[in-house]
């Protein structure tokens, strides 16, 4: 518990009270005083300068004239009730419109007195009007006042039809910031503060709310960038020390005969040097006494899968059980297919199970996982939601994470007394500081390099009206034994018509692509299990030598086989899901071409990512590409917002800060682990303030 007056509900603040509190809390999400100050301009406007009305233009975005109202009317009834201002200025005129009237507003509206009024200009066949306009009484004095930064916040349409408009917002925080100056403390320690020049706290936010110079605000944004970044680094790095101090997990004491049979006996190819030193990584931590919490990256066709493989026949060696959650369950078929042959081998009993598996095969399943007997287990998220009990499972393997949400990494825990090891898998790479800030409590892994005598893919952006000579390639591509791939977009929105397109395309390439001499798969998510599965193996036993299907095969799919991946409307496509599609080729020893054929209809950002695409095969740098279009929080497909509080950062503008400070973290935390020297009193203190005495290491775990 705490008694900061920061803490504090906005509705004490003077201006707000209940109702008002309540509307801002749902429309911007800000319940406290803290909250309220933390909330930054996006943007400032100059107000030092003046419109006339005859030279306005209809480029103008927002506007600012001086002038007179000379009417002032209520105009059409009921729901299009509004009010109707004519403004004037000696050069011309505008209207001003409220779609909102209340008496109150009429009767403070004074006419033929001079007015600033300032907003955003609409133009409609040739008229201008500005709607809900700021509207000030003109005064010589208060002019001089006016600055050319002028906080801009943000707002929505119910806050300013309810009258709390970016004026009123200004003056709610304008009086915050008076009445608790003195309770804003720093909260950094000295010497951070002359070693980065960082300017105060409480002057920095008294600067960022209301700037006099580009020169000062810049230093208040660091400032506080800094500080934002220091304390969610803090709590990240903070909470990975204290789960391998205070969370158990399973000591491994052996690598185990399981792992060294197949090592020595049933490896297939020789593993890349990164997949030796993560593997190594992987098995310091299983040996360590603290549970493992791992994050695999490693671009498509890296070898992540052996890796996986490799992780659990430890866990098995040393008499647990082990499980790989895939995101479909082709792929968890897959990944049963390559193994059961050599888990046999090695006597090892495997299973597979998903969501549709048969009623009476998931019972007898999961009575094996529950006395034990069964020692690996692949299967999709069924697992975790349906109630599964595993005997003594030891590590939790979650592949080709990026459609599996961030909490529930942690479902995985209750299973047992202590709780598995958990190594993570992503699909491609993440962007290094989304997963610095997303994933910065895990311990992280890095294959770096794909198997030897891999050839770039070749990848080709067409139109959709070069259509012959796509079919004439795939022709030739065949019938030297190769395999192509075709795949439509499908998006929940438009499903229906989605569907259409894609057995459209179906039936065009059975004309073009006759029986018998070429055969064609269809998988899509319609098909029941059995049928996509029969239709899959015949293209994994080269049966068929196209597949048509939807995203189904998006990830993790491997048929070395195929060589061509043709991807309809990629314009549609994000940047990690082409890449991830185009991972489906190159795989093999055979030159790879991925083509992405669009419409007409290009948006500047698709162009943007076809041209990515076409430019590079490296998936760490499209993941920084990927982040820059389009932002963090649709990155992993799952809000951030509650893991990664970041109001004035950018993951990618403030990538090399981000990384200046997570070092710098680190090392004060290496020197200074219960942060209680003197020097870093500020730290400790603040923790205190903000999570509550007892909490303080409490609330990062
Ligand atoms: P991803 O990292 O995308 O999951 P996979 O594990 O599916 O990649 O591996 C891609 C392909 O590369 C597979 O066919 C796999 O058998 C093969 N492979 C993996 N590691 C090696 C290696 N060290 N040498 C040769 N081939 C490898
Ligand atoms: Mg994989």
């Amino acid at each position: 518990m705490n008694n900061d007056i920061l803490n504090t509900s906005i509705e004490f603040l003077k201006g707000i009270g209940p109702n008002r509190a309540k509307l801002i809390k749902s429309e911007l999400k800000i319940s406290t005083f803290k909250d309220l100050l933390f909330q930054f301009p996006f943007r400032y406007i100059d107000k030092t300068s003046y419109h006339k009305i005859a030279d306005i233009h209809s480029t103008n975005s927002e506007i600012q004239i001086i002038g007179k109202i000379s009417d002032l009317k209520e105009v059409g009834s009921g729901n299009k009730k509004r009010l109707v201002a004519k403004f004037v200025d000696n050069t011309g005129c505008i209207e001003l419109v409220w779609f909102k009237t209340t008496k109150w507003l009429i009767d403070s509206i004074k006419l033929n007195t001079n007015y600033i009024a300032y907003g955003k200009l609409n133009s409609f066949k040739g008229n201008y009007s500005i709607a809900h306009p700021e509207l000030e009484l003109y005064d010589e004095a208060k002019l001089k006042k006016r600055t050319k930064l002028n906080a801009v916040y943000p707002s929505s349409e119910l806050l300013n039809k309810r009258g709390i408009t970016n004026k009123v917002i200004i003056g709610l925080i304008q009086e915050l910031l008076i009445s608790v100056n003195k309770e804003i403390k720093e909260n950094l320690p000295k010497y951070l503060i002359e070693k980065f020049k960082l300017l105060g706290r409480r002057e920095s936010l008294i600067i960022i709310h209301k700037p006099r110079n580009l020169i000062e605000l810049k230093r208040a944004v660091y400032r506080l960038k800094f500080e934002e970044i220091f304390y969610l680094q803090l709590r990240l790095i903070k909470k990975n020390i204290n789960r391998k101090e205070k969370i158990k997990g399973y000591n491994f004491k052996v690598i185990g005969n399981k792992f060294e049979t197949f090592f020595k006996d049933y490896l297939p190819f020789e593993l890349t040097n990164a997949q030796k030193r993560v593997l190594k990584e992987i098995r310091k931590d299983l040996g360590s006494g603290a549970q493992m919490n791992r994050l695999l990256q490693g671009d498509v066709g890296s070898g992540k899968t052996i890796v996986a493989f490799m992780s659990a026949l430890i866990a098995i060696g040393n008499g647990y059980q082990a499980c790989i959650m895939t995101p479909t369950e082709i792929l968890s078929h897959q990944h049963y297919k390559k193994f059961i042959e050599v888990c046999k081998s090695l006597n090892i009993n495997v299973k597979t199970l998903t969501g549709s598996s048969k009623a009476k095969y998931k019972k007898d399943v999961k009575e094996s996982l529950a006395n034990g007997s069964i020692d690996l287990l692949i299967g999709t998220h069924a697992l975790i939601y349906d109630g599964v009990n595993f005997k003594n499972l030891g590590i939790a393997i979650i592949d080709e994470q990026h459609k599996f949400g961030v909490a529930q990494r942690s479902k995985l825990w209750h299973k047992n007394d202590l709780p598995p090891h958990v190594l993570i898998m992503t699909a491609t790479p993440i962007p290094r500081t989304l997963a610095m800030s997303a994933y910065g409590d895990l311990d992280m892994s890095i294959i770096n390099e794909l198997p030897p005598g891999r050839k770039e893919i070749n990848t080709i952006h067409q139109s959709s009206r070069e259509r012959l000579k796509l079919i004439d390639f795939l022709k030739t591509q065949i019938d030297n034994g190769r395999q192509a791939y075709i795949v439509y977009p499908l998006i929940k929105e438009s499903e229906k018509l989605d569907f259409k397109d894609l057995l459209d395309g179906y039936e065009s390439f059975s004309r073009d692509f006759p029986m018998p001499k070429y055969q064609i798969s269809i998988v899509h998510g319609k098909m029941k299990n059995e049928e996509k599965e029969y239709e899959m193996q015949r293209f994994i036993e080269n049966k068929t030598q196209i597949l048509v299907s939807t995203t189904v095969i998006e990830v993790g799919v491997d048929i070395p086989n195929a060589t061509v991946m043709v991807i309809e409307s990629a314009e549609r496509f994000g940047l990690s899901q082409l890449h991830q599609l185009r991972g489906r080729v190159g795989r093999g020893s055979h030159q790879s071409y991925c083509f992405l054929i669009t419409g007409y209809k290009k948006t500047k950002e698709s162009k943007i990512r076809m041209e990515t695409m076409v430019a590079t095969n490296d998936g760490f740098v499209i993941a920084e590409k990927d982040l820059e279009l389009r932002g963090p929080g649709n990155i992993m497909g799952t809000q951030q917002s509650g893991e990664m509080p970041l109001r004035i950062t950018n993951l990618v503008s403030d990538s090399q800060l981000i990384q200046k400070i997570r070092s710098l973290v680190q090392k004060i935390l290496d020197k200074d682990p219960k942060l209680l020297n003197e020097n870093n009193k500020e730290i400790l203190n603040y923790l205190k303030k903000t999570f509550g005495k007892k909490n303080i290491w409490e609330y990062i775990s």
